[in-house]
């Protein structure tokens, strides 16, 4: 299939050259030109690597079936809490945040590719850098994690430092803006791309994007076929590379009603929908720091998809929710329902008990362990799942550095 950018200029590109570029090079966003429309009644949800495979070849010349079982071969799960709750739960996999679907799936995209050297550099403060690791860990693409010496939490400078092989990690004397000068700096330059093959994995890249469509799918067919019901969803928003496979999801046919999004304190989103005004500015530090986003990239997509904000407003609303009532839910639902959340899936679920509506289905995009800092105090303990419970009994090592490209790929061997 080919696709488009946000920006227009971009045009008529390959898949496989898109996913291997990451950003258009017009700065725009890729989308695909055309949703493949499937006759949902026909599709079967028990094996959720098939339903993958049945959901993303159509956008794929060569048979990605076997790629589907390597990426997908943890859980996921469809939790009916109580009348008005079910939870869509992402965060069975490696590394226990909805990132491992996008991560996993981008790793085998690449080994779809004809071979040469690569290197994926990722600048991280949380998820996204231990997902992209250990996505990639034995793969034949070669990734450099880069992360701030001050910036990260211990259990998190843990995730991002406990691989091997192809994944090496470098702690950066300096902080997350100083991580991310150097990321670029090195992309600017041409010697260095073409000689490491430098590439990215954000989350702005379309084969992170395109695998989150699948789950929307997968449990809105679920849902409907349990309940008689088209489901809404509800959505811990940051980026919005989340919500965009929803949408996504709903453009090939599924059935999916309207479509929440739950921000934290950071509000451009919700601004834009209730005021109509885009105002993008520097993100603020929340309890769901995931979702720390200032500037949505990802809304150039919903953009795209749908253009008209009176369009988008007939089946969208956003919803703003401060870290008060993030510890708020967080106690309460422990206390009411039994359920343990994340601060992510913290906005969600209050959001939901705003919404006077029946059939919505809240996103749970982490595990509530990741966040003990968090939740701990809120809950008591939070059991550990053992995904992540493994990568706390790995070996790490990392090599440190100083915040200058120099540094990085005079230490950087292969
Ligand atoms: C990345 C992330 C989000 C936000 O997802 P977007 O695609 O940026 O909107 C929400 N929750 C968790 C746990 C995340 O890691």
């Amino acid at each position: 299939m080919k696709v488009d950018s946000t920006n227009g200029q971009d045009n008529d590109v390959d898949i496989l050259t898109a996913i291997e570029n990451g950003l258009a090079r017009d700065g725009g966003l890729y989308v695909p030109q055309t949703f493949p429309q499937f006759d949902s009644s026909a599709m079967e949800t028990d094996n959720y690597a098939e339903f993958a495979t049945q959901v993303l070849q159509p956008f794929f010349d060569t048979d990605i079936r076997s790629h589907c079982q390597r990426a997908f071969n943890f859980p996921i799960q469809l939790k009916r809490l109580n009348e008005s709750s079910t939870m869509l739960e992402l965060f069975h996999g490696p590394t226990a945040a909805f990132k491992d679907f996008g991560a996993r799936f981008l790793a085998e995209v690449f080994d779809l590719m004809p071979k040469r050297r690569r290197t994926i550099l990722v600048a991280t403060s949380g998820d996204t850098g231990g997902a992209v690791a250990a996505a990639f860990e034995g793969h034949a693409t070669q990734v450099a994690v880069l992360f701030p010496k001050n910036g990260v939490s211990a259990l998190q400078e843990k995730q991002l430092t406990c691989w091997q092989g192809n994944i090496h990690s470098f702690r950066v004397d300096g902080n997350f803006d100083e991580c991310q000068s150097l990321v670029k700096e090195a992309f600017q330059n041409d010697a260095l791309r073409q000689q490491w093959g430098l590439t990215s994995a954000n989350s702005i890249n379309l084969g992170r994007l395109l695998p989150q469509s699948v789950y929307y799918a997968w449990a809105a067919l679920r849902y409907q076929r349990q309940t008689n019901h088209a489901p809404s969803f509800v959505i811990p928003s940051g980026n919005m590379g989340n919500a965009v496979g929803c949408y996504w999801a709903r453009a090939m046919g599924f059935p999916i009603d309207a479509i929440y999004l739950a921000c934290n304190a950071n509000k451009v989103v919700p601004e834009y929908l209730n005021a109509g005004t885009w105002n993008p500015r520097p993100s603020i530090k929340t309890e769901a720091n995931a979702m720390d986003v200032g500037n949505p990239s990802n809304m150039a997509r919903l953009r795209k998809l749908i253009p008209d904000l009176d369009t988008l407003r007939k089946r969208t609303q956003a919803l703003s929710v401060d870290d008060t009532r993030i510890r708020q839910t967080i106690a309460a639902t422990a206390k009411e329902m039994r359920y343990v959340c994340c601060p992510h899936t913290a906005t969600a679920i209050h959001f939901r008990q705003q919404l006077p509506i029946e059939n919505a289905i809240i996103v749970a995009t982490a595990h509530p362990a990741k966040f003990e800092e968090t939740v701990k105090p809120l809950v008591g303990d939070v059991t550990m799942p053992s995904s992540l419970a493994n990568i706390l009994t790995r070996p790490n090592h990392c090599t440190d550095i100083t915040a200058h490209c120099d540094a990085l790929f005079g230490h950087f061997k292969n």
